[in-house]
């Protein structure tokens, strides 16, 4: 696949660009809002062409665009990706609103254009062993599930994402990425509680930098199941956690939310406690292994559009109700 990259981000440089090569992938041309940092971070990659004009890939050849921007201009961005013809995989969250998402998501399959989104973690080797065991019936029914997504933000990071305003904000940045893995496991998403708070002596710009939400979730017998999630960019020390209690057991997943290769299960039922420590490819690479083979028509990303507008209804519900203070109901 020849890639344009679409924001010279830190997530490009320290994740796609590596993980889009390693596929034997090509790179063909970076596009920035400046043209200094274009050219920085084509310099720095090895990149041909550096440019703000996103019709320039054209021209480059590119076929699919890696969209990587600030969270608020996604969504102009892969509009005009698709209508140069691109293929996109886009960041996590898609747009700051659903009816956007939606939009794209519409205009893809119009033009017959695949639409992925960034969400890492559902299609890891870690969660996948993590949902045969659930699938398998290890833990018997599922009853609740609580997710530990709480680490301390890189220094250079501490922009955009702690404005309130404009895409930033913990909830939009992290429980996006919880619901993901949420969405895939428990069934479907019917009502969201939160509470969001700015606790960081750094965080000058006062946007939400902590949070806690419970989900109430049905499974396809219409059962209900709790998830509960702990979010923040202010924690220094905490492994990332899913825990899943069912009826018979707990599948403990430790280093769940990383964006490393890694981590381990353990699985407690009345047999005792067993350790699984599955091999583990990188996350990005089988993103971007399905979304190309997507691209030739065989089989589906491993987060479509559809499911990354899911992801961004459970966020955006929680982002209402830590404002409201009220319990936000999702249509089933
Ligand atoms: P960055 O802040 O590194 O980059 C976002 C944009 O900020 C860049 O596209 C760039 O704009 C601009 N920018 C970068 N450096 C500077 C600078 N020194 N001065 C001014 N502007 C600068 O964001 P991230 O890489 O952390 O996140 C980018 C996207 O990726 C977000 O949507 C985020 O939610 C998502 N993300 C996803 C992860 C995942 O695991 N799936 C993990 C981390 C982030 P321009 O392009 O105009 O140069």
């Amino acid at each position: 696949v020849k890639w344009v990259l679409i924001g010279a981000s830190n997530i490009a440089a320290t994740r796609l660009v590596l993980a889009i090569r390693a596929r034997g992938d090509e790179i063909v041309a970076v596009v920035s809002g400046s043209m200094e940092r274009a050219l920085d971070f084509a310099a720095q990659h090895d990149i041909r062409r550096a440019t703000t004009d996103l019709t320039d890939t054209i021209r480059a050849g590119a076929e699919a665009a890696y969209v990587s921007s600030a969270n608020h201009l996604h969504y102009g961005q892969v509009t005009a990706a698709i209508h140069a013809g691109l293929h996109v995989l886009c960041e996590k969250p898609m747009t700051l609103r659903l009816d956007e998402s939606e939009h794209l998501a519409a205009l893809a399959a119009t033009n017959r254009r695949v639409l992925a989104v960034n969400h890492h973690l559902p299609g890891s080797d870690l969660h996948a062993e993590a949902r045969e065991l659930v699938d398998g019936g290890e833990i018997g029914a599922v009853l609740s599930a609580r997710i530990a997504h709480a680490t301390l933000l890189r220094v250079d990071g501490r922009t955009w994402r702690l404005r309130g305003q404009r895409g930033g904000g913990i909830i939009l940045d992290r429980t996006t990425h919880d619901a993901s893995v949420l969405n895939r496991l428990l069934g479907t998403p019917v009502r969201v509680s939160a509470m969001q708070v700015a606790q960081a002596t750094w965080n000058q710009d006062g946007g939400p930098d902590a949070a806690m939400v419970t989900i109430e979730y049905r499974d396809l017998d219409d059962r209900p199941i709790l998830a509960q999630t702990h979010d923040a960019f202010t924690v220094t020390a905490d492994p990332t956690r899913l825990t899943l209690h069912g009826t018979r057991g707990t599948i403990d997943v430790i280093d769940a939310m990383s964006q490393e290769p890694r981590g381990t299960i353990e699985l407690l039922t009345a047999a005792g406690r067993r350790e699984l420590r599955p091999p583990q490819r990188d996350p990005y690479g089988i993103v971007l292994d399905a979304f190309a083979a997507a691209t030739t028509g065989d089989g589906q990303p491993t987060v479509t559009a559809y499911e990354g507008i899911a992801a961004l209804r459970v966020a955006l519900a929680a982002e209402e109700s830590a404002t409201s203070g009220r319990v936000v109901e999702l249509a089933r």
